[in-house]
This record gives C-alpha cells, structure tokens and sequence, in this order.
C-alpha cells in the first residue's frame, strides 16, 4: 500500500487528551463485552455481537466471516456455491471440496504434535511429507496405524503482530512462509543473510476474519481505537470488523500513533470506507473526551457536546470581544433547546453576527477592535448593509429583519455579561441605537 504524505494544511493541530484520560474513559465492561485481550492485543467480538459481530459463513468448516446481511455464504464459497449447482442446503453440509476453506489456523491432527496444518487434511508438513508414503490410508488411519512422533513447536511467527505459530524453522507461520517465498522468487528481496530480518519488518500481521490484531500499534492509537469503537457502540452504530481491520492495517503502514492523524491519511487503496471509519472514530474520541468547558476554548464548537447536531464555527467574526459574546451567548442558549434542531437558533444568531463583525471590519479604521470606541453610527451603518444587500437581491427582507433582530438579541445579552462581569461595554451602543 502506497500512503501518500500529508500537505502542510492537511496536517491540523493536534491537541491531543492525555493517554491516561482516554484509558480512564474506556469501560472496562465495554472490553469484555467486546472480545479484548490486552495480553495478546487481539479484539475478538463475539460473532452474534449486534454491532460488532461479524456472521460465520453458513458452510460447514468454513471460518470466514459474512459481509452482508442477505448472503449466507463468504465471499469465496458463494462463488464456489454457484458453480456446483447444488442447492444451498446440500452445499452447506457438503465437505468434498474443503481445500479453499478460510478455517484460520489450526494445529496439526497428530496427537501432540505443535506445529500448525499444512494441508487440507490438517497435517503439518513434516507429518504431510511422512503420510504420503501411505496414500492408501485416510489420514486418520494412517495416525493410528504409524503412531507418528509429535513435533515441538517453532515458538511464534516472528512478524510483529502476527498471532499464529511458526510452520518452519526460520520462524514464519504458513502464510508467511508463503509470502516470503514468493518475494523471493519474483526478486522483491535480496538474497543476503539478513534479507529475512528486513523482509519481515516490513510484513504486516496474517488477518483472520472475525479478529482485529492490534497488537504492535503504539498504545496511544490502540486506546483510541477502543474508546471510538464504545463511543460508536454506544451510540448505536455499526462497525464492520473488516473496514476496522483495513484501517488498522493503513495505521501500520503509515506508522502513525493516534486517530487524528491516521484520519489524515490518503492512502492510494481504495479503501474509502477504512479512511471514513478513521475520521468517524477519530470524532468519537474526541466527542467522548470533550466537555462544554473545553469545547469553549476553540473556535468550532462540536455541538455534540451540547447534545445538538451540527458545528458551531466562530472563526468569521474576527472581533475578540464579539466572538467572546458570540460564545457565551451560544453556551447559554444551547441547553435551552431539545431535539434534532436545537442548535439551529444558535447557528442564525452566530450567522448575524458575522453580518455585524464583517460591517464594523469594513466600515470602521480599527476594524472594530475596540469595543469602547464604538457608537450608534456603527449600528447605522450595519444597518445601511443589509439594506444594500435586499437591494441587490442577496438577502431576502425576512432574512434582514432577522439577522438585525438576532443580533440585537445577542447584543442585549452580550451587555447582560459584561455588566455581570463588572465592564463597561459599548455593545449596549450598539443595542440602544436601533
Ligand atoms: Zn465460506
Ligand atoms: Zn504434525
Ligand atoms: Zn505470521
């Protein structure tokens, strides 16, 4: 996968909660209801899990998980259903042709024996290569028969991450062992003695269908993880284990250590729906993090926190003294309202008051800076503005007289403020001149 680098303006600020905080949030009945293993670094949801689940494929022996809600087979078997001409009954139980399965890992059949399957009959290869000097015999049979010696195992895969055991000496799991042979015949790795090292730090762990491996990411970005997946859960929505597993595998590739950044990412696969579920989870910790407190300080307000939809973005009012109003107003009037739209009364207060912040930066020589400098001909001429822009059709006469009604609201308000905090305000010009 190709990741391509972040422009300078991609690259936002990232003030991010202290790891300690982001652990504290997580629940821990949240991390056994969701399958995690901290010893191992595996998320394992169970299968019938609502919103984490990911459905076994219907055929018998078969592992692989199920996309889609009105399929009963994995990808690969309902390709295989639809050239048998069997029927869908008859297939499931069918188990002639099991050699394609995705079964994950299993060990070897021979009793004792730690070395992972090589072959369709659940052999490693060293019991593979012994059965075939009796191919007359079923595989059990022929374990009865020869009593073959249990084979120690070759200790754990050595790419980091990956949870399955080595198949071979030089210390790789079968899929990785395969991997490593085909780069190395098609010349993608040199043939020095430390080839192998460097091969493998580039590998990235062997995925199984219905687990997430999150282990050898930096721990910052597996609390995230986690704390987004409660959020999400919490919330009611879904997250297919598949997109989760494609993101986790961009997170590696593009060696980043928390959700922000990795939201950041392009990466050349199409893989839209791993970089949309970055973004999603990245606001979701934030969202579970944030307070009214600390939401104040910015600029855009996630109106999350205040239980309404939508942002809050102050950044057009270039006064400090109106957007300091503009957010105190605002942090008054949201809890005040309920439902889908109730943030919508503080969205048109804070559009008019751009209105006001534009006419006094255009009109006045400070560009309305000062707020004790200010006086009724201010007022006037915010006046004369929305009466240009009805002339010229750019705003509508209900629109006018709304934007001078809310502002005249926030400014009332704003003097409520000032007066409470001891100041002397010109705003109460502003609101006694119209
Ligand atoms: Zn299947
Ligand atoms: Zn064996
Ligand atoms: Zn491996």
């Amino acid at each position: 996968m190709t990741i391509v680098a972040l422009s300078a303006a991609e690259t936002g600020p990232a003030e991010l909660p202290q790891l300690e905080g982001v652990r504290a949030a997580i629940r821990p009945g949240f991390l056994v209801e969701c399958g995690w293993d901290a010893e191992s670094g595996v998320l394992s949801p169970p299968r019938d899990h609502p919103l984490l689940g990911l459905r076994k494929c219907a055929r018998q022996g078969c592992l692989a998980g199920v996309r889609s809600h009105h399929v009963e087979l994995c990808k690969t078997c309902e390709a295989r259903h639809r050239s048998s001409g069997m029927s869908l009954a008859e297939f499931v139980l069918d188990t002639s042709v099991t050699r394609r399965s995705n079964r994950g890992e299993r060990l070897c059949i021979v009793p004792r024996c730690e070395r992972p399957s090589h072959t369709y009959e659940t052999l490693c290869s060293t019991h593979c290569t012994a059965r075939m000097l009796h191919r007359e015999l079923s595989a059990s049979e022929w374990i009865r028969q020869e009593q073959p010696t249990p084979l120690p195992s070759h200790g754990p895969c050595r790419v980091t991450g990956c949870i399955r055991v080595a198949a071979m000496r030089v210390g790789l799991c079968t899929p990785h062992g395969t991997r490593w042979g085909v780069d190395r015949r098609s010349g993608l790795t040199s043939r020095d003695k430390d080839a192998l090292a460097e091969w493998i730090t580039r590998q990235q762990p062997i995925g199984v269908d219905h687990l997430v491996i999150l282990t050898g990411l930096p721990d910052r970005l597996i609390a995230e993880i986690l704390l987004g997946l409660q959020h999400r859960c919490d919330e009611g929505t879904r997250t297919p284990l598949t997109v989760l597993r494609a993101m986790v595998s961009s997170a590696r590739a593009a060696a980043v250590d928390n959700l922000p950044d990795l939201s950041r990412v392009r990466t050349t696969r199409k893989r839209h729906d791993a970089e949309a579920l970055a973004r999603s989870l990245a606001t979701s910790v934030r969202r579970a993090m944030a307070t009214p407190e600390s939401e104040f300080a910015l600029d855009v307000w996630d109106l999350a926190t205040f239980g309404a939809r939508g942002m809050l973005d102050f950044t057009a009012i270039s006064q400090s003294w109106l957007r300091d109003a503009a957010k105190h107003w605002a942090a008054e009037d949201l809890p005040l309202h309920r439902g889908r739209q109730s943030g919508a009364t503080a969205k048109g207060v804070i559009g008019a008051l751009v209105y006001l912040s534009e006419s006094l930066r255009s009109t006045r020589e400070d560009h309305g800076e000062d707020p004790a400098r200010l006086g009724r001909r201010d007022i006037v001429n915010f006046s004369n503005r929305l009466k240009h822009f009805e002339h010229t059709g750019s705003m509508t006469a209900l629109t006018r007289l709304r934007t001078i009604r809310w502002v005249r609201r926030a400014l009332d308000d704003a003097r409520g403020f000032h007066t409470a905090s001891g100041g002397s305000c010109s705003p109460t010009c502003l609101t006694t001149s119209r």
